[in-house]
């Protein structure tokens, strides 16, 4: 079994909240939420540690992941607005090193980001 968390998530090791799926793409919330809505979409295969390694190849699987979190966002009412981040590295505050992208919203958010 993976060390990685997230594939631990994947595999269902270990319980996380679910909230949707396409076929290469699962959606959960997070377990520290930084907003209202707050989920977490990745990759269902490892694939790379961080938007540093993604391809042109990737590209498909990354339209397929920002149409989720379109899906997500209306379903949660974020019609204000909501946001798509992904950390890169230790000045970022990556902390799991499976490609993630954050989907947060549910209320106004500063500009530029802490
Ligand atoms: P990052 O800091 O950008 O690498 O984001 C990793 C995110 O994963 C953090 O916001 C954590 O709260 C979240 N996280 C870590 N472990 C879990 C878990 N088991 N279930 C849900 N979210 C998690």
């Amino acid at each position: 079994m993976s060390e990685c968390v997230f594939c631990r998530i994947v595999a269902g090791a270990i319980p996380a909240q679910k909230v949707d799926e396409s076929p290469r793409v699962l959606a959960f919330r997070d377990l520290k939420p930084a907003a209202p809505t707050h989920v977490l979409l990745i990759p269902k295969q490892h694939l790379v540690a961080s938007a540093a390694d993604l391809e042109p190849a990737h590209g498909e699987l990354l339209g397929e992941l920002f149409a989720l979190a379109a899906r997500i966002a209306q379903r949660e009412g974020l019609e204000n607005g909501w946001r798509l981040v992904t950390n890169v590295g230790r000045d970022a505050g990556q902390s799991v090193f499976h490609l993630h992208v954050h989907l947060i919203g549910g209320r106004p958010m500063g500009w530029p980001p802490g």
